[in-house]
């Protein structure tokens, strides 16, 4: 059992002059375990109320100076003093004073001299009746406030007398002032927006007719003028006995959740910056039309658009520009949809849709085509549409893209498998080169699994440092003396074994891994330097090879050379390789990101020289040190075939352009002796050393110190004995 309260005992104020009264009263309250005070006057009564509310006040009509009239009056007035039960005590022949009390705001009266007994009995009815009242005033109260919170409101509908009643918070929420219902349903659909109107009266038609319930949104326009949503709930009560039917309801507002489910619908449905259907909207929208048109003998397509270089766009010419070039593409994309489906150019009647796939890929579904071929002359508009420059600022950009097609039914029946066939297709098209499109077919999942399993496990690769480093020497071609090492990079595959970069880099290009990898290159060769170095080493000049990529990241220069320098390293002791088709693309910001890493101390080689279709002297423009013949041209050579005019050609201008000159791929004594003779400096091959991890490099590098060594002693000798 749980111990009673103590609440402490209700407190009943006795107001009469006659202190007869007053004890004999108080004599039969206490009996009843209640406390007493007593006041002798009518001001008396107020000074004690307006401190110290009773629970009940028993008070004398006839009193000296403030009369029962007065203080009843003026007790409402007090604050908490509007409720509290008030006895009036009079003489049974004065009933119009009881009438006057009344008006003051009396509770209850008795008529005096009356039984200590009835006194109590009657003060602890009016308690109990009073405390209930509390209960009943602070449950409203409570009621009031939660639906004010809920903005919510009550109706009621009588159908025979058809007389609608809206409670207070009703009006408020339905913008109805009060005074100005007139308590017709008419009136009600009055205030409902033109295009709910309708729809509102046929809902409310059809419940009553057949007894369902009311439960729908509808806009509101108030007497303000500004429109809100709200929600109707309304339920059929039929009463036999008294034959009444009526439907009582709640009205709701709920603009701010459906404005808040609104945002949430468009966040999770819409591409925030094209406005156009994200991939769940389009598949689940793919989905219904593939319902739709089961059975039907025309043909659906699905598109995948993917431009080329958007990544490297934004990280040129900053986000926002990005924004523009995507706001700007999907702008073409739509316009050359309008234009085929007004122009006729392919046969599709439902309107297509498009969407956003990611960053860089978009998405179309074209219903009702009359052969499959018709989703080609669309692919077709796409990739024409994008074919004109793009401008940014003054600088003019030209944007290329691929499509992937797969064919609803042939290629798939469900949204999800479609979506994946024409992202196979579209590697396909993007394998045949720039602005194709391609059809999907079945053989192409074997490649691109295979590919795609490349493309993660070279994340992972990246993730767990699975690279290694080997070292290729370059070597003088008359002293036979190692002068350098090129740094060749190789991943350690946790299954595949050691994997050549031939291989993956193409795929660490286009999947833009490349500039992580090649900043990994860049610190490990810093520190092995640092290594040999002090292992009492003079400086080895290494050989590093640059993708595109990186070249074109903005600052390159001041980003490799913090890496150095955080390895302490130098600059010079470094050679960056760009291939001559990297040195080629936009010319002008070439010269600039060669100068500033030559001003930061790098050298610059160019590799795979004679492969690219650049000619020496456009070359010459750039701040060059080093030009690394290709293997092609050196396999070529044979001692007794003797003349090799391409390579003779290269090697003579390359030295009148005072540049150093390593021939690749050097194999046999007589590609060497050829190059000699011609003054070729150096060169680099099988003939001298594989690439090899640095730990088998030992012995070149001990030769090298003793030589060192020995040089030392001989400098130090001629300086004694001068
Ligand atoms: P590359 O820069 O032209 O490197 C020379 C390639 O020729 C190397 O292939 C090397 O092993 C090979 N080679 C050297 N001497 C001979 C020879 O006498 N005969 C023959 N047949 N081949 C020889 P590897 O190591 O497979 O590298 C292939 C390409 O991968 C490199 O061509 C380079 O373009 C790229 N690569 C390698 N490491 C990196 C790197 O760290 N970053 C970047 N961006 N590319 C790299
Ligand atoms: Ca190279
Ligand atoms: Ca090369």
């Amino acid at each position: 059992m749980t111990s009673p309260t103590h609440a402490p005992l209700p407190l009943a104020l006795i107001v009469d002059d006659d202190a007869t009264f007053r004890m004999l009263s108080r004599m039969s309250l206490e009996q009843e375990d209640l406390r007493v005070e007593e006041a002798e006057s009518g001001q008396a009564a107020i000074d004690f109320a307006t401190t110290t509310m009773p629970d009940i006040v028993i008070l004398d009509l006839q009193m000296p100076g403030m009369d029962g009239f007065a203080v009843c009056q003026r007790i409402r007035q007090l604050p908490r003093g509007e409720f509290v039960p008030i006895l009036i005590m009079t003489g049974s022949d004065d009933v119009d004073s009881i009438a006057q009390a009344y008006q003051m705001g009396a509770t209850d009266f008795i008529v005096k001299p009356c039984h200590g007994l009835i006194l109590s009995q009657r003060v602890r009815y009016m308690l109990r009746a009073s405390h209930n009242l509390s209960a009943l005033r602070s449950s409203e109260s409570r009621l009031a406030q939660a639906q004010r919170i809920a903005q919510l409101g009550g109706w009621e509908w009588d159908l025979v007398q058809n007389r609608m009643d809206l409670s207070e918070a009703a009006g408020r929420i339905l913008g109805i002032a009060p005074g100005s219902f007139d308590h017709t349903q008419a009136a009600y659909l009055a205030r409902v927006h033109d295009g709910d109107r309708d729809v509102v009266a046929e809902a409310m038609r059809e419940a009553v007719t057949d007894g369902t319930g009311l439960d729908l949104d509808h806009r509101m326009v108030p007497q303000d003028g500004k429109e809100r949503i709200v929600h109707l709930l309304g339920e059929l009560v039929t009463d036999e006995s008294t034959n009444s039917r009526c439907m009582m309801g709640t009205v709701q507002d709920v603009t701010d959740k459906r404005d808040a489910e609104a945002k949430i619908y468009l966040l999770a449905n819409y591409d925030s910056q094209t406005h156009l259907p994200n991939r769940s909207l389009f598949l689940h929208r793919v989905a219904q039309a593939i319902a739709c048109g089961t059975g039907s003998s025309t043909t659906d397509a699905l598109l995948v658009l993917s431009l080329d270089r958007y990544h490297r766009i934004c990280d040129m010419y900053g986000s926002r520009s990005g924004d523009q070039i995507i706001k700007e593409v999907t702008e073409r994309l739509r316009q050359a949809l309008s234009v085929g489906m007004t122009i006729a150019q392919y046969s599709g009647t439902d309107s297509p849709i498009l969407a956003r796939l990611s960053d860089s890929q978009f998405m179309l579904y074209l219903t009702n085509l009359s052969t499959p071929q018709d989703s080609a002359r669309v692919a077709q508009n796409f990739l024409d549409s994008l074919g004109h420059p793009f401008h940014i600022g003054t600088t003019s950009l030209t944007l290329s893209a691929n499509i992937g097609i797969a064919i609803s039914g042939t290629d798939g029946t469900e949204a999800e498998l479609l979506l994946r066939n024409a992202g196979t297709a579209l590697q396909a098209a993007k394998n045949k080169g720039h602005n194709c499109y391609q059809y999907f077919s079945d053989a192409m999942n074997v490649s691109i699994t295979a590919r795609v399993n490349l493309e993660q496990d070279l994340r992972a690769a990246i993730a767990n440092n699975q690279f290694v480093l080997h070292y290729q020497p370059q070597v003088d071609t008359l002293s036979e003396k190692v002068i350098g090492f090129e740094a060749l990079i190789r991943w350690q595959h946790p299954t595949r074994g050691l994997i050549s970069p031939a291989e993956f880099i193409p795929v660490a290009e286009e999947e833009e891994l490349i500039v992580q990898m090649s900043e990994w290159v860049i610190t490990s060769v810093t520190q092995q330097q640092r290594i040999w170095h002090k292992s009492g080493l003079a400086p080895t000049a290494v050989s590093i090879n640059l993708s595109g990529l990186h070249f074109r990241q903005r600052n390159v220069a001041d980003q490799i050379k913090a890496l150095v320098y955080a390895e302490g390293g130098t600059p010079q002791d470094i050679e960056l390789e760009l291939t001559e088709s990297i040195l080629m693309t936009d010319a002008s910001t070439t010269a600039a990101t060669l100068k500033g890493l030559k001003e930061s101390g790098f050298r610059v080689a160019i590799d795979d020289f004679g492969t690219g279709y650049s000619s020496l002297a456009y070359l010459q423009r750039f701040p060059i040190d080093t030009l690394k013949i290709d293997r092609a041209f050196v396999k070529d050579l044979q001692l007794g075939k003797s003349d090799s005019p391409i390579m003779r050609a290269i090697i003579g201008m390359g030295r009148a352009l005072n540049l150093h000159i390593v021939a690749e791929g050097v194999e046999t004594r007589d590609q060497l002796a050829f190059l000699r003779m011609q003054g070729c400096a150096a060169y680099q091959g099988y003939l001298f050393s594989k690439p090899v991890p640095a730990n088998q490099l030992q012995h070149l590098l001990r030769d090298r110190l003793s030589e060192e060594a020995s040089n030392m002693t001989d400098r130090l000798r001629n300086r004694l004995a001068s």
